[in-house]
């Protein structure tokens, strides 16, 4: 019984200790955060602001707080990252690789244009679906991102353009569907917190069973793009591995639940890989299963990685597969890559080389 009588040392400060990353934290989360510490409930909307307007890095540098206080929470984690390299291409996209807290390497891609700034954000630490033309599956899966490491690569991009990012697309390491309740969580903060508008955000899925289902009920409003990158099962599954339990049709009828359930169209990408999927009887057949389907086609010229030899169509090819599509009524764009030359286009980011070779 030596313990009861022996005195118990005091822990400075119980509510530190456990504590998970504030970003990510609502308002009214904030608002009770500091009640907790027996402050006055407009801190929380000045925490808000430090955190979300000023992207302040530590507790410590609000100055607005009274110095004491500030001295006592400033081991309380923001969920900040660590940038790690930054690197520009010579359009103007800029890749920032993100140290974590438990020293994983992930990227985010800034892309501006004269009236956009887009985030390209990850979703995972590497990526489990393996698709066999992307750089990130090569590397494997680690683990999913918090919701706090996936607002940081907004608040890093906004804070280093120091101009406010306008659209995010969820189409940078991992597969956002496996990781969805961190995801959705993101998007709601980005959105109230951040203030950026949902329909300026596009998740981007290879297609998981169920989980577009799961997705729409949220009732979101981002924009839905979907890989399907072939126009039949059989190539779908050569590009695809996870494709196999999922049948194209199956993946189609999920996305027409998306639309009727959300009203919002869906896009469907579609990478262009020469004389592999880019014939005029892919599009014909492609077209066949979008007929009367409220819907996008994105294509994304394929963009080289060193692990296997696919080739990019040439233009004209791209142009014919286009005409192709809007002779059936299909509504296309055509992705053209921002950051190529730094390895920060679609498909070109990858956890391992980031974290050994950060000099590209
Ligand atoms: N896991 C999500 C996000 C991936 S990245 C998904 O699969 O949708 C966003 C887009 O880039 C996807 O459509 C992906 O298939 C595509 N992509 C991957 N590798 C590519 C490459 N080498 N060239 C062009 N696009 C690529």
């Amino acid at each position: 019984m030596l313990a009861k009588t022996q005195p118990q040392p005091i822990d400075p400060s119980p509510l530190l200790s456990s504590e998970p990353p504030l970003l990510g934290s609502s308002l009214d989360v904030l608002t009770a955060w500091v009640r907790r510490h027996d402050q006055p409930a407009y801190r929380g909307k000045q925490l808000h602001q430090w955190l979300y307007q000023k992207g302040v890095r530590s507790l410590a540098d609000i100055s607005v707080f009274p110095k004491q206080w500030r001295q006592a929470i400033s081991d309380v984690p923001i969920g900040r990252s660590e940038l790690h390299h930054r690197s520009e291409a010579p359009d103007g996209a800029v890749k920032f690789l993100l140290k974590l807290s438990d020293d994983q390497v992930i990227e985010a891609v800034g892309i501006p244009t004269a009236k956009r700034l887009t985030v390209c954000v990850s979703s995972q630490v590497g990526c489990p679906m393996a698709c066999n033309f992307c750089a990130t599956g090569k590397g494997g899966f680690i683990r999913n991102l918090q919701t706090h490491e996936i607002v940081d690569q907004v608040l890093t991009v906004q804070e280093d353009f120091q101009r406010r990012v306008s659209h995010i697309v969820f189409m940078g390491m991992g597969e956002p569907l496996l990781n969805t309740d961190n995801v959705v969580a993101a998007i709601h903060c980005l959105n109230r917190d951040v203030g950026i508008s949902q329909r300026s955000m596009t998740l981007s899925t290879v297609g998981i069973p169920g989980r577009i289902q799961q997705l729409a009920e949220h009732h979101l409003q981002v924009t839905l793009a979907v890989s399907l990158h072939a126009s039949n099962q059989t190539q779908r599954e050569q590009l695809i591995p996870s494709a196999r339990p999922y049948p194209i049709d199956a993946l189609l009828d999920e996305c027409r639940e998306y639309v009727s359930v959300t009203g919002r169209r869906v896009t469907f990408e579609y990478i262009l890989l020469a004389e592999l999927n880019d014939r005029p009887e892919h599009a014909a057949e492609l077209a066949s299963h979008l007929r009367g389907f409220q819907s996008h086609v994105n294509l994304i010229p394929y963009n080289p990685i060193s692990e296997v030899d696919y080739k990019r169509p040439s233009n004209k090819r791209i142009q014919a597969f286009v005409d192709h599509l809007e002779a059936r009524n299909i509504a296309v764009s055509v992705r053209h890559s921002r950051g190529l030359e730094k390895d920060a286009a679609c498909g070109q980011l990858r956890a391992s080389i980031a974290a050994q070779n950060p000099s590209k």
